[in-house]
């Protein structure tokens, strides 16, 4: 089976990131703001069978975790100044 780890990876750092901000965090905002997120990442898929905590661990290497701070505080700026809930 074929995964991309950066959908597990997102849902956590959206999640620590929007502690942070005052906007709507319902299931239906934060479906949007993970779609726009995944939709601008290159994606990482892996094959489950093999290192996906490798995987994992590779994806969170600094360059990378500040582009997806910046992916996700647009996805949360976009979606919060027009929420379709
Ligand atoms: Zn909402």
């Amino acid at each position: 089976m074929v995964v991309n780890v950066n959908e597990d990876i997102t849902r956590r750092r959206l999640e620590e990131l929007l502690n942070n901000y005052d906007c709507c965090k319902c299931e239906k905002c934060m479906g949007d703001m993970m779609a726009i997120v995944l939709n601008n990442l290159k994606p990482a898929y892996v094959n489950t069978n093999k290192g996906i905590l490798f995987k994992r661990v590779n994806s969170m290497l600094p360059q990378s975790a500040t582009d997806l701070d910046i992916e996700i505080l647009k996805a949360i700026t976009l979606v919060s100044a027009n929420p379709k809930h």
